[in-house]
């Protein structure tokens, strides 16, 4: 391309993004959840992508040591906003704060993220109505680069826009991957789902620096007013962080399959239960174990998928898993199309064989002769 080529746009250079990289802390009563820490990693990609700084701003109250974990986990600037009104998320506050911190910088972020989370997905749409830009929700990939566009009257001219925020995310059932441009303007916006970005390791001699924002706001930010919070106990270990998952379907049969799963999990440490929504929508397990498209994404360094078909809006929870075995008496069942290792068999015949195997090597055994398995 020449020079001449170039399509005159007007204001190209107003439009064309510049800034910081901002990531928008989440934590819930002072726990950072683990998607910030992943937010930062792929933030800190960004940023040096575009030689900038990567910001970070934490909104709660009794915020501890959370800013100073943020510089270990890759920000540069943190901008802690704290006050009583915080400690619980609210929309109309914490819009309030995010909307005066951005009108606060001299020059206003390239690019704002947020996890795909209720708060995330609350408080995003609202920080992009406000300042009239794009957002787009689920990203997978994020990445900065140039964006050609011909002219439709002149196809030999070419405006080109360079540092571009490329949003991008599986559509139409991850059959396509789709890239993801906003308008020409500050800040391009996405947000991520957890457990798909991968944090940086945590480093505490990085350096980086903490400044305390001033918080007001407006009488109408009080319209909300949260009488009561009941927080559910989940007991034992989080999808999200489970180092093993046992992933249950239809092929359990009944609710009561998944006993026999939870004695599989309790052979591994750091292990958790995973559904298909098939068997979540029956009534069989609870939501919080849904893995999936409308449940949780997992990146387990081992999932073990006992009657599971593998749907796409399955596999898209759990593809990124380290090590999936899948246990399905169908040769032809999708599941064996992605799966590391497939074993084609009844779940009746095949965990408790599993299990037995288990103990026999944990007892010093050694793998005792398996007899009926493929
Ligand atoms: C908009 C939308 C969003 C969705 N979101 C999700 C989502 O987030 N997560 C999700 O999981 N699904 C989601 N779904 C549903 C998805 O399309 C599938 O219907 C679902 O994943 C199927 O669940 P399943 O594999 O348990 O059941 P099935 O597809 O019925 O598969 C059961 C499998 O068990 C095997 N089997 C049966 N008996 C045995 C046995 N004794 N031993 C071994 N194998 C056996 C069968 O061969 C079969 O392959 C979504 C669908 C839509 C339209």
């Amino acid at each position: 391309m020449t020079e001449e080529n170039l399509i005159e746009t007007p204001d190209v250079s107003s439009f064309c993004p510049k800034g910081d990289v901002l990531v928008i802390a989440e934590q819930i009563l002072g726990e950072l959840q683990p998607v910030t820490l992943e937010l930062l990693g792929a933030g800190r990609i960004l940023a040096d992508k575009m030689e900038k700084n990567l910001k970070c701003l934490v909104i709660g109250h009794n915020l501890g040591d959370i800013p100073q974990k943020l510089i270990e986990y890759g920000a540069d600037e943190v901008y802690v906003a704290q006050d009583e009104q915080l400690a619980n998320y609210r929309t109309l506050p914490y819009r309030r704060v995010v909307v005066d911190f951005l009108e606060s910088l001299p020059e206003p972020p390239h690019t704002c993220l947020l996890g795909s989370t209720t708060t995330g997905r609350d408080l995003a749409p609202r920080i992009a109505a406000h300042f009239d830009t794009g957002l787009t929700a689920d990203c997978t990939e994020l990445d900065i680069g140039p964006y050609e566009h011909k002219s439709k009257v002149d196809p030999t001219k070419i405006g080109l826009y360079p540092n571009c925020l490329y949003a991008i995310r599986p559509s139409f059932g991850e059959s396509l991957k789709a890239r993801i441009l906003g308008p020409w303007k500050n800040p391009q916006m996405a947000t991520t789902r957890p457990g798909v970005m991968i944090p940086l390791k945590p480093d505490s001699k990085r350096k980086g620096t903490i400044t305390e924002l001033k918080v007001t706001f407006q009488p109408d930010d009080y319209r909300l007013i949260v009488a009561d919070t009941v927080r559910e106990i989940s007991k034992g270990v989080k999808l999200t962080e489970a180092d093993v998952i046992i992933g249950g379907g239809y092929g359990l049969g009944s609710a009561d399959g998944f006993d026999l799963l939870k004695e599989l999990a309790s052979k591994f440490e750091n292990s958790a239960i995973g559904a298909s929504r098939k068997v979540v929508d029956l009534g069989w397990i609870p939501y919080q174990h849904q893995v999936g498209q409308t449940g949780k994404t997992v990146r387990p360094k081992l999932y073990i998928a006992c009657g599971i078909s593998g749907a796409i809006q399955h596999r898209v929870g759990m593809s990124k898993s380290g090590l999936i075995i899948a246990i399905n008496k169908d040769a032809d069942s999708p599941i064996f199309k992605f799966a590391h290792h497939g074993i084609v068999g009844d779940i009746y015949q095949i965990i408790p064989e599993m299990i037995k195997q288990f103990e026999a090597v944990q007892s010093g055994q050694g793998v005792k002769e398996v007899v009926g398995s493929h």
